[in-house]
């Protein structure tokens, strides 16, 4: 399957194909002051999977909650982060899954750094849940 993830305004896209080898949700508050929302679900794909990236992008590095360096592409236009590669999770690439406009997008298969969870915010059962990133998969 291919799929498209674009910014608020569609100047930046990005293209992969297949599926995400995993979806998760992050509460940490790296991710809550990049979506400005309490908790930001993120899609990873292989690198090779990415098709191609249309548009321009403005990288933001910033070192995340565990330490390690994230490189964040965000649409110079109108803000909205995109992509992102982290060093803790090497030759993947994270994409926003806001940025697909899909409702039917794959479900989250794990939830990250509960720790910083707002207190309304509860998650289904089924899903893997880690006070930090014991999955080591957040970004
Ligand atoms: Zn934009
Ligand atoms: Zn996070």
């Amino acid at each position: 399957m291919q799929r498209s993830a674009s910014c608020s305004c569609g100047q930046l896209t990005i293209n992969v194909s297949g599926e995400p080898g995993f979806v998760v949700a992050c509460n940490c508050l790296k991710c809550q002051k990049r979506t400005g929302s309490v908790f930001g679900v993120s899609a990873y794909f292989e690198d090779t999977q990415v098709d191609s990236v249309t548009g321009n992008a403005t990288l933001f590095e910033k070192v995340s909650d565990s330490g390690n360096l994230s490189k964040r592409h965000f649409c110079p236009e109108c803000g909205t982060t995109v992509y992102w590669q982290g060093a803790s999770l090497p030759d993947k690439t994270g994409i926003a899954v806001g940025c697909f406009s899909d409702p039917n997008f794959p479900e989250p298969e794990m939830v990250v750094w509960t720790s910083s969870k707002h207190g309304w915010v509860t998650y289904p059962d089924a899903w893997l849940s880690s006070d930090t990133q014991e999955f080591d998969r957040s970004s």
